[in-house]
């Protein structure tokens, strides 16, 4: 059998730094050599030796629709030929602005091109829209490798092991507090003690990047509140679950109100472009009309604006019900098949996004909770699922995504493939 992906891998390694352009993309978690993808269709993804992937990773979250949908491509195709980017305003960035706003809880937003400088850029607004500092943060929760929030960030530093990364300096972290998420009380204290000092609370709507760890019932309102009365703002981070778990994300199912939201993912249907967004006065301090400055050279590209608003507009609610119930049979058929190969496990679901938490007898609720889960229990269902053609994330701190393209095919594919991984990782456990 060939091995162009080993081939390619090596080739990876000796011009990039570990062989990859993201941590997680290396299988560091699962051990094992990378698959080179050469393309995607549908649910499917085709490597570079010929092989085919039921692909449960779907970019991380953009591929709702799955790959190669033809509207996106249409879309895409019509853009390129118009020409590929200008520096100046364009009437795509206006429709994709004006898309999420029907759809999302904000009046104003700024597009960006990634998830990491959506975060980045909401923090610094809300630090200077306040006058203040500080900025909270919760254990486990990621918003991109923004230095200020790199800090107990969950999924790419926990399985690497990192407990805080070489290059963020003591200052840029000094003003950030961690807090352990779902714990109310602890927010409460760290208010009463410093309150005033308070920027804002960044959290994931419903952390995904820990695995899958919902919020309390009435955390999000906590927080809320909280801000409200210290005169800090919320920043929804909706970059994962945004459009994804709902037309407008995580708002759509537990309807707490952000300050500020951030987005990206699904919005750019696969190519870079992300968002945040808030109320028009905190929004409106912002360059060129504020003074809060901000901006991108290759920001609201046509490319992206194209296929984000392609994305959204095929997004229909037949779209996520497809999802939500392909979703619910997956997380329901794998963990049917973890318990009869006797694998104790924690199956967490939040709106189509789910986690199975191997070796954890107890619910999950926060990141400690979190790594108590078995690494070696998850490599072995990995590639026991890789060998069975399905793709899932390789690393257990990871949600898995589906598409509306994901069909009975694809389904079957999964469970002829689960009972064996699942003895797979019984035996990693026993031994
Ligand atoms: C992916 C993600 C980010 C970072 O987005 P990038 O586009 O990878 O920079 C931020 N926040 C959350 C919740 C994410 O899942």
């Amino acid at each position: 059998m060939s091995d162009r992906s080993g081939e390619l891998f090596d080739r990876a390694l000796a011009v990039t730094p570990g062989g990859v352009n993201s941590p997680v993309r290396a299988f560091g978690p699962v051990g094992g050599t990378p698959r080179f993808i050469e393309r995607g269709s549908g649910a499917y993804l085709y490597d570079a030796d010929g092989r085919d992937y039921v692909d449960m990773v779907c970019s991380w979250g953009p591929m709702i629709l799955g790959h190669g949908h033809p509207a996106v491509a249409e879309a895409l195709a019509g853009a390129i030929s118009r020409g590929t980017s200008f520096g100046a305003a364009t009437q795509g960035e206006v429709e994709l602005a004006e898309e999420i706003v029907s759809r999302a809880p904000v009046e104003k937003v700024r597009l960006v091109n990634s998830g990491t400088e959506a975060t980045m850029s909401a923090i610094r607004l809300a630090r200077g829209y306040t006058g203040r500092s500080l900025v909270v943060k919760f254990a486990g929760c990621y918003h991109g490798h923004v230095d200020a929030l790199l800090v107990a960030a969950g999924s790419g530093v926990a399985t690497l092991g990192l407990p805080d990364t070489p290059g963020v300096t003591g200052a840029s972290a000094a003003d950030t507090v961690v807090l352990p998420y779902n714990d109310a009380a602890a927010v409460r204290d760290l208010f009463a003690a410093r309150g005033s000092e308070i920027a804002c609370v960044i959290t994931e709507a419903c952390p995904a990047n820990m695995g899958v760890v919902p919020p309390a019932p009435g955390f999000n309102e906590t927080l809320r509140s909280l801000c409200d009365e210290a005169g800090a703002l919320l920043i929804m981070d909706e970059v994962l679950t945004g459009f994804r778990v709902s037309a407008s994300g995580w708002f759509g199912i537990d309807g707490v109100r952000g300050d500020l939201v951030t987005f990206g993912k699904v919005m750019g249907g696969g190519l870079p472009c992300a968002a945040f967004g808030g109320r028009a006065g905190i929004m409106e301090r912002l360059a060129p009309s504020g003074p809060v400055y901000q901006a991108g050279t290759l920001s609201g590209n046509p490319l992206a604006t194209a296929a984000g608003l392609a994305t959204l507009r095929a997004c229909t609610p037949e779209v996520y019900s497809a999802v939500d119930s392909f979703a619910g049979a997956v997380s329901k058929l794998v963990s049917s098949a973890l318990t009869e190969a006797g694998v104790p496990h924690h199956l967490s679901l939040a709106g189509n996004l789910f986690t199975f938490f191997m070796g954890v007898g107890e619910p999950v609720t926060r990141f400690d909770d979190a790594a108590k889960q078995s690494a070696s229990a998850y490599a072995a269902f990995f590639h026991a699922m890789l060998d069975g053609g399905v793709y899932l994330p390789p690393s257990g701190y990871e949600a898995w995504f589906c598409s509306a393209a994901h069909d009975d095919a694809a389904l079957s594919r999964i469970s002829d493939a689960a009972p064996g991984a699942a003895r797979a990782a019984a035996a990693a456990l026993g031994s």
